[in-house]
Order: C-alpha cells, then sequence, then structure tokens
C-alpha cells in the first residue's frame, strides 16, 4: 500500500459556477430548521463569518463541526476523480444544516462543502449534536432522518472514493463488497469497461497490474488495501484503531454486528458494560441487505435493513459500546480466567463474558470451482447489492 497527499498539482483548484437555486428538499433529506431549534443548537455553538470560496467540509478529511446555515449559501461538491472535474451535488441555503452520516459515526466526509456567498454559520461540535441526537427527541429525529436520507442520496450519486478494479478481479469485488455492505459513498470504475479507468491510472502512475486501488479525487492512493485499511482511511473504526480494546479486559464481547449481535451490544453497554462488538464485514449483518422488513417490533410501517443497522449502531454508540469492523474472530480460549477472542489480523481481545451473534451462513452450491464464479456470475440472493454488482 502507499498513501500519497497533497499532490495539488495533480487536482487543479476550480472555481464553482455561481448556482442560484437552492436544491429542493427530497424525502426529509433537506429540512429548514426552525428558530427555537437554532436556538437549542446555539448553546455550545459559535457563530462566524464565512467568506464566498471558503471550504466548511473537504472531501476525504475528518470533520468535526455541525454548520447551521444563518445566511448565505453553501454548495455540495463531489471532487471528481483525478481530473478536477468537480461536481455540484447540491446548494443549501439559511435554515439548512450540513453534514451526513459520517459526522455522528465518526467518518470522514464523503463530499465537499463550500460556501459560494457571504455569510454567516453557526458553528456546533460534532460531540454536542451527538448528545443532541441522544436526548433530544425532535432534533434527533430530523438530523437523524436528515443524514440517513442524505447517506443514500449520496450513495446513489457515487460520490465518495473510488475503486479503480477489473471486474474480473476477486480483490475489486472483495473492496466493493466491503464498501456496499458498510453503506460507504463510493463509484467503482471498471478497468475493463470504462475508458477513463486506464488514463486515471496513467496519470497516477500506476501499473494495471498494481490494481485495484482506491483513490480519494487523486490525492491519497491506496493499491489493493485490505479491508481495514480502506476502513481506517474512511474512519470507520477498526480493532487497531482501540487501542484499549486489546489491553483491556471487557466486560462483554459481542461476536457478529447483525440484529442480534448489535441489540446484545445496546443492552449490555446500556446496563452499564464495557462491550465491544467485533464484526468481520459491516454492521447489520444479513438483515442491513434488506430493502424493506416489514416485521421488526416496533416499526409498523417497515424499515429498510440498512437504516436499522445505521440507528442501531448510533443507539450503541450513545451507550458506550464499541463496534469494530474488518474484525474476524478466529479463535476462542482462555487465559487468566478470562475469555480470549482470536482476530484473523493476529491480535485478540479478552472478555468476562461472550456472546457469540454469529448468525447464519449461506449453504453453497455443490459444483467444483464454483468459488471462482461467485461474486462475479454466481450470487446467493437478488437483493439491491447484487443489482449493483450486476449492473
Ligand atoms: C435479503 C434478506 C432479507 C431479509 N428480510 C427479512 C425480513 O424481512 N424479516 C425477517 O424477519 N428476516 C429477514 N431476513 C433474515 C434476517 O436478516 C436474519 O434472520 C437476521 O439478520 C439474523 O440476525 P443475526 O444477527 O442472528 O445474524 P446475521 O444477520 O447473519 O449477522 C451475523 C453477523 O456476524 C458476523 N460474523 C459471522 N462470523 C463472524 C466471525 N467469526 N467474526 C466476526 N463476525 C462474524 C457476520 O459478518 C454478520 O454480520 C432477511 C435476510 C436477507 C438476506
Amino acid at each position: 500500500m502507499s498513501t500519497r497527499t497533497s499532490s495539488e498539482d495533480r487536482v487543479p483548484a476550480c472555481d464553482v459556477p455561481p448556482v442560484d437555486d437552492e436544491t429542493p428538499d427530497e424525502e426529509g433529506a433537506f429540512p429548514r430548521l426552525t428558530d427555537d431549534q437554532v436556538a437549542t443548537l446555539e448553546v455550545g455553538g459559535t457563530r462566524r463569518s464565512v467568506r464566498a470560496g471558503e471550504v466548511l467540509i473537504r472531501e476525504g478529511a475528518p470533520s468535526h463541526d455541525f454548520f447551521v446555515i444563518l445566511s448565505g449559501k453553501v454548495a455540495i461538491i463531489d471532487e471528481g476523480d483525478v481530473d478536477g472535474e468537480r461536481r455540484i451535488l447540491r446548494v443549501h441555503g439559511p435554515g439548512r444544516f450540513l453534514g451526513e452520516l459520517g459526522l455522528l459515526e465518526g467518518q470522514v466526509a464523503f463530499f465537499t462543502a463550500e460556501a459560494i456567498e457571504d455569510g454567516e454559520m453557526l458553528v456546533v461540535p460534532a460531540a454536542r449534536v451527538r448528545e443532541l441526537v441522544a436526548h433530544d427527541l425532535v432534533l434527533s429525529d430530523l438530523i437523524l432522518r436528515a443524514y440517513l436520507v442524505r447517506r443514500h442520496l449520496l450513495i446513489g450519486l457515487g460520490s465518495g472514493f473510488r475503486i479503480i478494479g477489473s471486474c474480473y478481479s476477486p480483490d475489486t469485488l472483495r473492496l466493493r463488497e466491503f464498501a456496499m455492505r458498510n453503506r460507504l459513498p463510493h463509484r467503482w470504475i471498471d478497468l475493463e469497461q470504462d475508458e477513463r479507468a486506464e488514463q486515471l491510472l496513467r496519470s497516477l502512475d500506476i501499473a494495471p497490474e498494481d490494481t485495484p486501488v482506491v483513490i480519494w479525487h487523486g490525492e491519497k492512493v491506496l493499491r489493493n488495501p485490505t479491508n481495514a485499511e480502506l476502513a481506517r482511511i474512511v474512519g470507520l473504526p477498526v480493532p487497531d484503531s482501540v487501542p484499549d480494546a486489546a489491553q483491556d479486559v471487557c466486560d462483554l464481547v459481542v461476536v457478529g454486528a447483525g440484529p442480534a449481535g448489535l441489540a446484545a451490544s445496546v443492552y449490555g453497554a446500556s446496563d452499564g458494560l464495557n462491550t465491544v462488538t467485533l464484526e468481520s464485514i459491516a454492521a447489520g449483518g444479513q438483515a442491513s441487505t434488506s430493502s424493506r422488513i416489514e416485521n421488526y417490533l416496533g416499526f409498523p410501517a417497515g424499515i429498510s435493513g440498512a437504516e436499522l443497522a445505521e440507528r442501531a449502531v448510533i443507539q450503541a454508540g450513545k451507550f458506550g459500546a464499541r463496534i469494530l469492523v474488518s474484525a474476524e474472530v478466529t479463535g476462542l480460549g482462555s487465559e487468566d480466567g478470562h475469555h480470549v477472542l482470536r482476530l484473523a489480523d493476529g491480535g485478540a481481545v479478552r472478555g468476562r463474558a461472550v456472546v457469540l451473534a454469529t448468525g447464519a451462513r449461506y449453504r453453497k452450491l455443490a459444483v467444483p470451482g464454483i468459488e471462482a464464479l461467485e461474486g462475479t456470475s454466481v450470487y446467493y440472493a437478488a437483493t439491491h447489492q447484487e443489482a449493483r454488482m450486476c449492473g
């Protein structure tokens, strides 16, 4: 893997063209806050002036602030590949707030937010907004709903990082699956079909045999990263990013973050147990691939599996549970009276109690050589994720 930073010569700055029209609201994604709601957010926030052209949130960088637009306008921009072709995705005006799900979950931003008019912002630390989302019913509903829809819309728009690789490569498939299962906004550029792929690789000085690569508009390049490396650059917690998870003895270790593991994490942490959840791929498990679950208790109108997973992750985080991805448990033993869970990457986590919530695995078709075709032309479900793979 190589990580390159600061290649401004490769990404020429380009002006944002003037945009007058605000993007209309879509399914509650871009609501306007009332004066009372702004006043609530103002406790713990600060007002500050911004100038046209000022970048408030930078794609690929962690964002620590929640911005409410008090006056002026802000454009939401996809930074493009490496050729400086930026796309304006949205324009927001007074009363609207910026950000998306990543702000609540500690991920990096999957878009750039840039002021296109002089104006004033209310800037609130993300920690304060997380607290409000956990305790203020009205603001919680409004912000969480907007952020969940925004994440869904960003995924559809193909904003975020790029995966360049061949549709025949198992590693490309692995990275795409990891990104999709973790609901990370990204775009796949197929080396076999997309004419831009080779040109992009040439401009980054990467040979086709070094693919797949993951790029953030040319500034960061990961060559055939592991899932953990990809998780790390987007800010998903992986085992080595939480050092005390390896050193401390946790009260409760949950293996698997499907609905059962997430429920165990919420109940354990809300009862005051120091809880760590180890998940090999993505929080939500099988359920997160379902477009609508009609029979989950408490959701009479149904809920998408992705939304169920995101809500549960935020709820578990509110009580202090740490959910780690790319954390496949390969062994369970004991040492000094504690359970020891060994991880595929060589690490280990120790706990006083363990809940195994590893769900089910599909029975595979018993045909010699089938593994080579799985995920590229043989599928075991027909959800929207497989539809994206086939599309
Ligand atoms: C497309 C689809 C639609 C569905 N729709 C519905 C529905 O509408 N209603 C309904 O009731 N049910 C539905 N189901 C079934 C439902 O999703 C499952 O019953 C439910 O997800 C089981 O939850 P679980 O937490 O026990 O296991 P899973 O959801 O299977 O989660 C287990 C988790 O453990 C992780 N894991 C496994 N081994 C390890 C390891 N060694 N180390 C670390 N992590 C590990 C896995 O990666 C996974 O994330 C649907 C399933 C699918 C696939």
